[in-house]
């Protein structure tokens, strides 16, 4: 099955149940430079998905040699995707982990350093910039923010079993799969709206399942999706188990008014709850939108000189692996060029990209 990662999706950082296919990381030079004790680092990455692992690649062609801390479960929303097929230059499609793995060994090819480990927390106040993870500080003058979001689950067992299997919650990546078969979707704010008509392109049928009797979103997407002739929609309900051994055979959807329930067959369930930018770590530094993203001036830039952003933690809009990475690009040729304003690192070439 297909992702972006994006929805499942950034590193997205990885969410709970996410340990798959970790190990398929090479480790890398992982020894950080020094702790906080000797020079700072001129970049640290904060990420490793799509968005972090592209702006590692270009900031060691710049010669920066990043440290990138990638979190205990590296590579992102990718690595609980199994075959990604729209990330361009792979025409038969690719696993998740393996493009991440290769992400990363062109990463490390160039110098780029790796620590596996959770930032706990940073300290944006003066330059150098401290960053806190795995009990170790480390000092940077630029920091590239590319945590990701996670995509929200309902939290059923049901649910995390057939992850991959039938369950997924990106309509883009995933859609493709369910040509001619009869899907669901979980939510009903524009996520969910956007999802349910998205997936009529492949679906014979979409039923939408809503815990109350109005949706969220907005009303043009309303109107879109309920006047779809392919789109039903279950309101009051919700999603009581997904049943299915080995994939998604149907549902159980309980009514919330009444609580009974009852079985529905069902070739597969798109979860389109929300998402939860990946800031904690950030919000006493940097600016958060009203839905909890990280906000970036000037490309990606941020209220703190020396401090970037690239891909989903700011990013509600696109969600996808390749913008993710390209975001990755303008967030490290932003962080050289700036480090080459104050002075902290030689004008790159052109051809250093
Ligand atoms: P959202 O607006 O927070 O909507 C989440 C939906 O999921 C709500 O309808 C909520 O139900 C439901 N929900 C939450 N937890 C649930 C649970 N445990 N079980 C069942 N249902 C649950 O999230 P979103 O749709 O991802 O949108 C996030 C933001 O991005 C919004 O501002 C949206 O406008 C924006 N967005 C825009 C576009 C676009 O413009 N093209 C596309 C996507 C998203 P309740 O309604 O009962 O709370």
């Amino acid at each position: 099955m297909a992702a972006k990662f994006g929805g499942f999706g950034g590193i997205q950082i990885i969410d709970d149940g996410a340990a798959a296919g970790a190990d398929a990381l090479p480790a890398g030079p992982a020894s950080p430079r020094d702790g906080a004790t000797g020079s700072p680092e001129r970049v640290v990455i904060i990420g490793s998905g799509p968005a972090g692992l592209t702006a590692a690649i270009y900031a060691a062609r710049a010669n920066l040699e990043p440290l990138v801390i990638g979190g205990y479960v590296p590579g992102g929303q990718l690595m609980i995707t199994s075959e990604v097929e729209n990330y361009p230059g792979f025409p038969d499609g690719i696993q998740g982990p393996e493009l991440m793995e290769l992400f990363r060994r062109q990463a490390t090819r160039f110098g780029a350093r790796f620590v596996d480990a959770d930032v706990e927390r940073v300290d944006f106040s003066a330059r150098p910039f401290g960053v806190w993870a795995g009990g170790t500080e480390y000092r940077a003058q630029a920091v590239i923010v590319a945590t990701g979001a996670s995509a929200l689950w309902l939290g059923l067992e049901s649910e995390t079993r057939l992850r991959g299997r039938g369950v997924s919650a990106c309509a883009t990546c995933d859609g493709f799969f369910f040509r001619g078969k009869h899907v669901a979707v979980v939510g009903g704010g524009d996520t969910a709206l956007e999802e349910a008509t998205f997936l009529t392109r492949f679906a014979s049928q979409v039923t939408l399942v809503h815990r109350r009797d109005d949706f969220r979103g907005s009303r043009i997407m309303r109107e879109r999706a309920l006047s779809h002739p392919k789109i039903e929609v279950r309101w009051n309900s919700e999603i009581a188990e997904v049943l299915g051994d080995e994939v998604v055979t149907g549902l159980r959807i309980r009514d919330t008014r009444s609580g009974e329930e009852h079985d529905e067959p069902m070739d597969g369930l798109f979860v389109a709850i929300g998402y939860r930018p990946n800031t904690a770590a950030f919000r006493d530094w940097l600016e958060v939108d009203e839905h909890g993203y990280l906000v970036v001036h000037d490309g990606t830039g941020t209220r703190v000189e020396g401090v970037f952003v690239a891909g989903d933690v700011h990013d509600h809009r696109y969600r996808q692996a390749i913008t993710a990475a390209g975001d990755g690009c303008r967030a490290a040729i932003d962080a050289e060029r700036w480090l080459e304003s104050v002075g902290l690192t030689e004008a790159a070439t052109a051809s250093a990209w």
